[in-house]
């Protein structure tokens, strides 16, 4: 299981202040809600944290193409992890 992150830089740096709520990155699930019980760790991959700075992750999952894009602000509460809708799930 292999997936690929790929940071696309805005070149511009965090303006807003980071939501409190979220000191130590966020955890982002993209399965449909009903799918969220289930951890599938295979689909829970480790994104490099915090963020650079403002733009986006575009996160490619190489066992079944699946390609998903997070904005990120370089910020705390940046995504720390994703998990995955994979296919094969
Ligand atoms: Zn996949």
């Amino acid at each position: 299981m292999t997936f690929v992150v790929q940071f696309i830089d805005s070149g511009r740096e965090p303006t807003v202040a980071p939501n409190p709520a979220y000191p130590n990155g966020m955890d982002v699930d993209l399965r449909p809600e009903d799918k969220r019980t289930v951890l599938h760790a295979k689909c829970c991959y480790g994104v490099p944290y915090p963020a650079p700075r403002c733009g986006a992750y575009v996160v490619t999952c190489e066992s079944c193409g699946l390609r998903v894009a997070l904005t990120v602000a370089g910020r705390p509460d940046d995504p720390r992890t994703v998990t995955l809708p994979c296919k094969g799930n």
